[in-house]
């Protein structure tokens, strides 16, 4: 009898472990599934949320093993694209993107190794200085005139290279005529003359009526050239507006070569080269 009542304890025992064991386990289970439901709802709200991802952050910046530094480099990184960096101004006369201007003056006696005389257009036929331009330039200046006429543009070379004895020259006979004062505003010194470089042309239409003039600008071929210029390496180096930076009036007519890569950037960013360099503006 004793065993038999030790046995039924048992049992009864054991049966009610089972029963709680049973519980415990429907309970878990009923629980998991809420988890995994609640878990991602969670997420959910988190990411539509603006408090709750802001709360995200917080627990993230206060959470000492989330290093702050992971976060930071994106923060210094953002501006970094937008803000524009120093170039330093190019000044070395054989380069392309030389700056030249009263402040950058050329070598004395600087004289390009690589002129050629471009073939096209001109408004005089004679085969002089003023037609030669640097190889580079003289090439893209053929490729450009080359595209305007397929758009029904007819542009004429005015003056291009211009050594630095005949800038010496011209400089001084208006020094004699006008007083220096008074020529440096309109003529360029020795040394400062983009035409020197042979890298600068002006031009004006086939007609040649407002050569290096202002009535140029305006014209079909004056729009044109603002508009085409840039994908053969040429800015307009004068641009209107730009007066007080580059120290010259607008200049429709007078381009300089740059390399394509250089004149797209100047042109999308409406710059002059004084300001791509970040130099003062031009005193005249
Ligand atoms: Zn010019």
């Amino acid at each position: 009898m004793k065993i038999g009542k030790l046995l039924l304890f048992v049992l009864s025992l054991a049966l009610l472990v089972i029963l709680v064991v049973y519980f415990v386990n429907q309970k878990d289970e009923q629980q998991t599934p809420d988890v995994s439901v609640t878990q991602p709802s969670d997420t959910k709200d988190n990411e539509t949320n603006p408090q709750n991802v802001s709360e995200i952050d917080e627990n993230l910046t206060n959470d000492p093993e989330n290093s702050s530094g992971e976060e930071e480099p994106i923060d210094t990184m953002e501006p970094t694209p937008s803000a524009s960096p120093t170039v330093e101004p190019d000044t070395d006369a054989k380069s392309v993107s030389v700056i030249v201007n009263p402040d950058y003056k050329l070598p004395d006696n600087y004289e390009p190794e690589d002129l050629v005389y471009p073939d096209v257009r001109f408004i005089f036929d004679e085969k002089i200085e003023k037609r030669m331009l640097r190889k580079e330039a003289a090439e893209a200046l053929e490729k450009m005139f080359e595209a305007a006429e397929v758009d029904g543009i007819y542009l004429a070379g005015v003056s291009a290279y211009r050594s630095h004895s005949t800038q010496t020259a011209l400089f001084n006979r208006y020094v004699e005529r006008d007083g220096y004062e008074k020529a440096k505003t309109y003529s360029a010194e020795p040394g400062t003359s983009e035409h020197e470089t042979g890298l600068a042309i002006d031009v004006t239409s086939s007609d040649g009526k407002c050569a290096a003039q202002d009535c140029f600008g305006g014209t079909v071929e004056a729009v044109w050239l603002e508009n085409n210029a840039a994908d053969y390496g040429f800015i307009i180096r004068y641009p209107n507006g730009k007066e007080e930076i580059t120290g010259y009036k607008y200049e429709p007519w007078h381009i300089r070569y740059v390399g394509v890569e250089l004149a797209k950037h100047i042109d999308e960013e409406a710059l002059t080269l004084e300001e791509y360099y970040n130099v003062s503006p031009v005193k005249r």
